[in-house]
């Protein structure tokens, strides 16, 4: 009986996640999907990454909270256009939760849409938004034994980013150690080492983030249509 409603809810998010990802890749708009357990450096990462990508690739984030506006509050603080999804207590997003924030979101200016998942290591990684990259987050502070611990929150990801590499002197993580395990739980999956103000792997992952996108136009014939029906800004 629980298997068959966990059955119907995932169905359910599941079509609303491919509509999401057919609207994002009609419009030529890469979406990304970051996870990462609470206070992983997710936020902090997009406070690094978000300033070099200015005239390369014009971003919109959707900030996934169970409650308060902090973390919009950070992003509209770079300039850049953000919605606040509140989830009223739900410990993850869902593609029904994407799709209101997409409405509100002024897309005909947009590249790229970051999805900020809530802070949690576990359910996110079960519910596919409509992203075309996943990328997932480790920070030094969590410990190197987490990559074998939250297997599913890494298996499926595009990139990895290990977070605070800036405190690995200071806490109990092998990089070594929480590197082989990730390579053996996602082979191909690219890992990037970033510390608490960004550093150069940030600019590596900015890189690949603008041929991601690229990708994405390559798929389309037309990378910007204009289609009667699309979501766009409200006025
Ligand atoms: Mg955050
Ligand atoms: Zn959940």
């Amino acid at each position: 009986m629980v298997i068959e409603i966990l059955r119907k809810v995932l169905e359910k998010n599941d079509a609303a996640a491919s509509q999401n990802r057919d609207l994002l890749t009609s419009r030529g708009i890469l979406c990304v999907n970051l996870l990462g357990g609470a206070g992983s450096g997710k936020t902090t990462l997009l406070e690094a990454l978000l300033p070099l990508l200015e005239g390369r690739l014009r971003a919109a984030v959707l900030e996934g909270d169970l409650a308060t506006t902090c973390d919009a509050e950070r992003i509209a603080a770079l300039g850049v256009p953000v919605i606040q999804l509140l989830t009223d207590g739900s410990c993850h997003l869902t593609a029904t939760h994407v799709q209101r924030g997409l409405e509100r979101l002024p897309l005909g200016e947009a590249d790229l849409v970051v999805i900020e998942n809530v802070g949690n290591p576990i359910c996110p990684a079960n519910f596919d938004l409509g992203e075309h990259v996943r990328i997932s987050i480790l920070s030094a502070a969590e410990g190197d034994d987490k990559p074998a611990k939250y297997a599913l929150l890494f298996r499926r990801a595009d990139a990895i980013a290990i977070t605070k590499c800036d405190l690995i002197p200071h806490v109990a993580f092998d990089i070594e150690r929480a590197v082989a395990d990730l390579r053996r739980i996602n082979p191909s999956a690219r890992v990037f080492l970033t510390e608490i103000r960004g550093g150069e792997s940030v600019e590596q992952l900015a890189d690949w983030l603008v041929r991601r996108r690229d990708a994405v136009c390559a798929t389309q014939s037309s990378p910007e249509p204009t289609a009667a029906g699309a979501i766009g800004p409200r006025p």
